[in-house]
């Protein structure tokens, strides 16, 4: 018996990992962040209809799967707070100049292990790749 309800429901982690991993598989390189959401999307709308999930929750998710790596292009920031990966505080990264004064020189963050040079932290563009492709036997 089917559950009629209009509401979008949320699938659980665990499901939009495995279809993620999926999606993945066939494309290896995915290199825009809503192109990504549509094929999730489209892909959990097949096994239920009300299903979806939305882009910041689909990149924490892959950001978590393994095997799959996030990368990210950034531009200048102004004050860098987030990680434009995983939204996690960022670290300074400091190094001594050539007078010995610690300097900071760029970012870091300790979840994800995104980092920047200097404030280049605001997102531009996600990419996403599986990383078992390059495993994957050729045919000679
Ligand atoms: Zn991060």
């Amino acid at each position: 018996m089917k559950m009629q309800h209009g509401d979008r429901k949320i699938a659980k982690d665990e499901v939009i990992s495995f279809v993620l991993k999926e999606v993945m598989k066939e494309k290896v390189v995915v290199e825009s962040q809503s192109e990504l959401v549509f094929l999730v999307n489209r892909r959990l709308s097949k096994a239920d209809n009300a299903y979806s999930v939305s882009a910041q929750r689909l990149r924490m998710i892959a950001v978590k799967t393994p095997y799959i790596r996030v990368t990210v292009e950034t531009r200048e920031g102004k004050q860098p707070e987030k990680c434009p990966v995983c939204l996690h505080a960022l670290k300074k990264r400091k190094m001594k100049n050539l007078r010995g004064k610690r300097i900071v020189y760029g970012y870091i963050c300790l979840r994800c292990g995104f980092k920047a040079e200097g404030t280049s932290t605001l997102p531009r563009k996600y990419v996403f790749t599986y990383l078992h492709a390059e495993k994957r036997k050729s045919h000679k």
